[in-house]
């Protein structure tokens, strides 16, 4: 039983950390909840950053989870721009700050989420290299997507995944040119397969993007501190005013792994290993969002999932958890893009390799369409591209691991919850 006494810390201030606080008083938790993050801005969701508040269509006070007078007005205690520097697991405590200010935790949650991996190559210390991660990450990187398009200037993002072509969209839009490259033969490889990247590569060459597959980058060559190109190993020099590091995030684990936490293997994504009550190896510390690891029964495998539901879900059920109560995480990996006039929602898993199978119902050529990964007929993820309300059938179907008929359920005409057994 939980009382009035305890102290429950959170740890990384994004939208599992937010949410967990908000569940927790939302569940009548009345002892102390101490918020800790190094980011200076309240919590806030980060998809409008490579999409409406990159674009200029979202307004900066949009992106925050909650008002900033929530915090008080809930009794959460914040302390933002303080980075937590260690978990001493004997005393249960954190210490943070620059002052190595130390708090006790009766329960601790770790919602530390990711971090952009870097390029390791010569020039990514020129001032026309970027990140985006963070909200001034993005209020700058506007700035410069204004002025490459004012000025024809070119864009090279390096990596052709989620934020890489969000921002390719993004930078055309402003009307700057965009090359992107990546190591990869299609975009989006590993998460969609060679089959539906192509409808991501079409579209943006629709758009004037431009990309180089199969490279990788080497060098960004600068002169007195500015990015003049970026050169990869077929020996092309690609010209560049800027270039983006999109090459995806690492879960920052360092906290856990020094507090002697267990750490999944880089196989399945790496973060930190929990339970199915999103308990880590310590049964007072909990984890949430993009550096949790977890296992799930339906795909009978650990997941770590960097999206936006998987935080907004998972801060809760970690915060519940804490708390006591019969938490069973287990909910469907899902995620969502707008590129251009492009709106795509997928739910499930399935990774190049765990299907054999795409089942394309709709028209892919007018990217109007569901794809369906499927392995011995069984439907294991669901892709619905500018066809709407579908996702609750999409995600009973992958739920329900029964086989379907393929022939029906490529067939527009017969209703989806037909197919359900
Ligand atoms: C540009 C961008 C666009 C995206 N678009 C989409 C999208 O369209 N759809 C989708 O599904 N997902 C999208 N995502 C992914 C989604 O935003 C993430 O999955 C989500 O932000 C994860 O939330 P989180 O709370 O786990 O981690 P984070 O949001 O990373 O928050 C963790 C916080 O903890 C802080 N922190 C870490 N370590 C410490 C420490 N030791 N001390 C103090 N603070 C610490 C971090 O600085 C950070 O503020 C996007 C991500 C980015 C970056």
């Amino acid at each position: 039983m939980v009382d009035a006494d305890q102290t429950f810390v959170i740890v990384g201030g994004g939208l599992a950390g937010a949410k967990a606080a908000e569940t927790l008083r939302a569940e009548g938790f009345s002892g102390r909840v101490i918020l800790i993050c190094d980011e200076r801005d309240h919590p806030y969701e980060r998809p409008p950053l490579s999409k409406g508040y990159l674009l200029g269509k979202e307004e900066r006070d949009t992106v925050f989870v909650h008002e900033p007078a929530w915090y008080a007005q809930n009794d959460v205690e914040l302390h933002l721009g303080q980075t937590v520097d260690r978990i001493d697991r004997a005393a249960k405590t954190v210490r943070f700050g620059d002052d190595g200010t130390l708090v006790h935790y009766d329960k601790l949650l770790l919602a530390t989420g990711a971090e952009p991996r870097r390029l390791d190559i010569p020039g990514t210390d020129l001032a026309g290299v970027h990140h985006l991660r963070r909200l001034a990450h993005a209020e700058r990187l506007k700035g410069v997507l204004a002025a490459l398009g004012r000025d024809n200037g070119h864009l090279v993002i390096a990596g052709a995944g989620w934020i890489g072509l969000e921002v390719a969209a993004a930078a055309r839009t402003y009307g700057a040119e965009v090359t992107v490259i990546d190591h990869g033969p299609t975009p989006l490889h590993g998460v969609l397969g060679p089959e539906l990247g192509n409808v991501f590569a079409q579209l943006h060459q629709e758009h004037g993007v431009r990309f180089h597959f199969g490279v990788q980058l080497t060098e960004i060559v600068g002169q007195d501190g500015m990015v003049l190109a970026a050169r990869t190993d077929d020996g092309e020099e690609h010209p560049a005013h800027d270039v983006l590091a999109a090459i995806g995030a690492a879960p920052r684990i360092g906290l856990a792994e020094a507090a002697g936490l267990e750490i999944a293997d880089r196989a399945y994504g790496g973060g930190i290993v929990a339970d199915e009550r999103l308990r880590t190896s310590d049964p007072d510390i909990f984890v949430a969002g993009d550096v949790a690891s977890f296992p799930h029964a339906l795909f009978d495998t650990r997941l770590r999932v960097e999206h936006w539901a998987n935080a907004l879900n998972g801060g809760p059920a970690a915060a519940r958890s804490m708390l006591g109560q019969d938490v069973t995480y287990d909910r469907m990996p899902y995620f969502f893009t707008d590129q251009y006039d492009l709106g795509m929602e997928y739910s499930g898993w399935a990774p190049p390799g765990s299907y054999d199978e795409v089942v394309i119902r709709g028209d892919a050529g007018k990217r109007e369409f569901i794809a369906f990964w499927l392995k011995e007929g069984r439907v294991l993820a669901g892709m619905n591209v500018n066809v709407w309300d579908v996702t609750e059938d999409i995600q009973k179907l992958v739920r329900s691991a029964e086989p379907v008929n393929t022939e029906a359920l490529a067939d527009p005409k017969t209703p989806l919850d037909s197919l359900l057994p």
